[in-house]
């Protein structure tokens, strides 16, 4: 039972489907083969809906049949199914009992004005049913008045000119039935390829439509069935079905609501012609009461299709809203970065999958809460703050710039995250999305790179050192051989019990002399000790001295001579000192190895300061470096020295930047070079300087 239901089911689809889109051959065999028997069924219709003695029919299906097969006709074969269509209409009436004649004017009438009615059919509304839309419907409305009144104008004209009835008495007749007989056939017969129902969802009818359709037929059998004989219950009972089909229109699919009027209307015009319908005809009925059962049921229909269609505009809107809404949803779902949304009022809105694996929530146990919740304490209390004061006063802290901060999982556990919050519109409420990615990994990441590169630091100090080293030894062996040389003095005065006044003094210089190898020894082992990155303020001319003792080392002993020139009132830096004097050394080491290189050997190394940067030049007269050099100086592993690495210069850039400083070359105009070295100025106030050192003493705190 089922499996033969379902194969229905799929035959109609592929029916459905053949009409839609089918290629030519194929959509017109199809229409032939269903629309052919509709429209005979819809001839025998007309002519049972005749009205005696006048011999009139109240309703004309088959107008309303062949428009909807020619508009869903290719436009190539439209001819083809009126010729068809032709020789139906004439052999109908031939077996209504009607002359050659009189016929072939009838089919003359019923096909040109058929054509005409789908011609401007095609024109107004293409294919599409007339129910999809309040627009479509009143276009409709249109087509329909046009072709019932074209037809019924000829109509009326023939039959006067073969029997001689007046118009006046043919016209309005004519009109009404060719108008509810194409109302009623067109939306329905043009919803069919489209429809959900012969798609897919026959076994799928709600049961408001069955119930409906339940309540209509029990109506239709009590009035066809004539067992109602009391003319006001009759016609109370007409007009009882109109809520019913109201209900219909509005709560059920379009598809149910064309077959339901289309059903009533039929079976009332059968029941009302036959003197046993709702309404009430006398046996003789009188002209104008046909009119006005007409015109009820036109009306009727019209005000039911009318609801079909725009509920059909609403319900295509909330589909397509309902599209877009899914859509946004995967999308932001398959984002990577978490996406959290909240009102003006910190209330979460969106929870994106993402952010649930982040922050370990599910979407609806954080929905509806404030966004506080992802947030750990000592912030929580704040946001509302934020957000109160920015809608305030439009001033942004964090809205559309983004920042790191820290979010709490589930479970309390936080994590650093970073997060740009972006603004958005909601008709007129703000929208608050913020992106939010975890960056744990990456922290991790830059905190082991920042690791390598103390390493390589450390490494290039200790290689800087190695080269110094039989200077730093010919630098220690004069205070020892001074020392000796005192030790001995005096060894020989108390031997010699003389110039024992001296002694003292020669003592004094013994430990002088011990005190500045010491000073030595100190400096060389703070420089080349592996050590932790520390930011301190330092006054900058004695980091210059001190880095220099080290670098010029030996540097005299070749004829090096260095000058240093302190700038005035040079505001401190802060930074590692370490580090900076690294570069100085670099950078002196270098000037040094350059001179050696000229006659003339003198090394400048002079401080100022402007109203933010701190600049400290190291200028030499040596050869100073070609174009092509210029280009790649800063690069590592660049070098002209036989024994050298090359990293010094880039290392030194590295650390100035990291400082927030720059490091520059620039050719001497007097010959030899110059490398310029920047550093910003900081003048913290008290408070500053003590939230500045709390941030060093956390400097992977992504709070500060
Ligand atoms: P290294 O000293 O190991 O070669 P650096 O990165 O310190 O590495 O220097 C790279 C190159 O830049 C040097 O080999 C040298 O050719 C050039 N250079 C650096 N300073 C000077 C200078 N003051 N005068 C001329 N050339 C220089």
């Amino acid at each position: 039972m089922k499996r033969s239901g379902l194969s229905g089911a799929a035959a109609v689809r592929t029916i459905a489907a053949a009409v839609e889109e089918g290629p030519g051959p194929a959509r017109l065999l199809v229409i032939l083969a269903a629309g052919l028997p509709l429209y005979l069924l819809s001839q025998w219709l007309a002519f049972a809906a005749t009205i005696q003695p006048q011999n009139i029919s109240v309703f004309w299906p088959p107008a309303g049949v062949m428009l909807a097969m020619l508009v869903m006709t290719p436009r190539r074969h439209m001819l083809f199914v009126a010729g068809l269509l032709a020789i139906a209409t004439l052999f109908c009436n031939l077996l209504a009992g009607r002359s050659a004649g009189f016929s072939a004017m009838l089919v003359f009438n019923d096909i040109a004005t058929g054509l005409a009615g789908a011609i401007l059919y095609r024109k107004f509304l293409g294919k599409r049913s007339p129910v999809t839309g309040i627009k479509p419907f009143g276009l409709f409305l249109l087509v329909v008045a046009v072709s019932a009144f074209l037809s019924a104008t000829v109509g009326s004209a023939i039959v006067n000119r073969t029997f001689g009835v007046p118009i006046a008495e043919t016209w309005d007749h004519w009109f009404g039935a060719m108008a509810l007989g194409i109302l009623v056939a067109v939306p329905l017969f043009l919803l069919l390829p489209a429809s959900d129902l012969l798609r897919s969802r026959w076994l799928s009818i709600d049961p408001e439509a069955l119930a409906c359709v339940l309540g209509a037929t029990v109506f239709l059998t009590l009035a066809y069935g004539g067992f109602v004989q009391s003319p006001e219950i009759r016609i109370a009972s007409a007009i009882a079905i109109i809520p019913l089909l109201l209900w219909v229109a509005v709560r059920c699919e379009a598809m149910i609501a064309c077959i339901l009027l289309s059903a009533v209307t039929v079976l009332e015009i059968l029941a009302s012609s036959h003197g046993k319908g709702m309404f009430v005809l006398q046996s003789i009925p009188a002209h104008g009461s046909v009119v006005w059962i007409m015109a009820e049921f036109t009306i009727r229909a019209s005000a039911v299709l009318m609801l079909v269609a725009s509920r059909s505009e609403q319900r295509a809107l909330e589909q397509q809203r309902a599209h877009q809404a899914a859509r946004l949803v995967s999308i932001v779902d398959a984002a990577t970065d978490g996406i959290i949304a909240i009102d003006e009022h910190g209330i979460i809105e969106t929870f994106s999958k993402s952010a649930e694996q982040l922050f370990g929530y599910a979407a609806p146990e954080v929905v509806g809460e404030n966004v506080k919740v992802l947030m750990p304490a000592g912030y929580r209390e704040h946001h509302d703050g934020y957000l109160n004061h920015y809608m305030k006063t439009g001033e942004r802290r964090i809205i559309g710039i983004g920042r790191i901060v820290t979010g709490q999982r589930k479970d309390g556990s936080t994590f650093p995250m970073e997060l740009s919050v972006g603004e958005a519109m909601d008709g007129a409420r703000p929208v608050f999305t913020g992106f939010v990615r975890n960056i744990t990994d990456r922290q991790e990441a830059e905190r082991k790179f920042r690791e390598l590169q103390d390493e390589l630091l450390h490494v290039s100090r200790l290689g800087a050192m190695g080269e110094l080293a039989s200077a730093i030894a010919h630098e220690l062996n004069q205070p020892l051989t001074a020392i000796t040389n005192y030790a001995q003095a005096a060894r020989i005065m108390v031997e010699k019990n003389s110039g024992m006044d001296d002694l003292p003094a020669i003592l004094g210089k013994t430990a002088e002399q011990a005190t500045r190898a010491g000073a030595v020894i100190r400096q060389l082992r703070s420089f080349v000790t592996a050590r932790q990155v520390e930011r301190t303020n330092q006054k900058v001319n004695q980091l210059i001295e001190e880095a220099c003792a080290l670098a010029v080392i030996g540097a005299r002993e070749d004829g090096i001579q260095v000058k240093i020139q302190h700038g005035k009132n040079i505001p401190d830096v802060r930074v590692d000192r370490i580090q900076i004097q690294q570069i100085l050394i670099n950078l002196v080491r270098n000037a040094a190895d350059a001179v050696l290189q000229g006659k003339q050997r003198v090394i400048t190394i002079a401080s100022k300061a402007t109203a933010s940067q701190v600049i400290i030049d190291v200028t030499d007269s040596g050869p100073g470096i070609s174009e092509e050099g210029a280009r790649n100086l800063f690069k590592p592993f660049v070098t002209t020295k036989p024994g050298g690495m090359g990293i010094g210069l880039s290392l030194s850039r590295g650390i100035a930047e990291a400082h927030g400083g720059t490091l520059s070359y620039h050719p001497n105009p007097s010959g030899g070079a110059i490398f310029t070295l920047r550093l910003p100025v900081q003048e913290p106030t008290g408070a500053e300087l003590e939230a500045s050192d709390t941030r060093d003493s956390h400097p992977r705190d992504p709070h500060h």
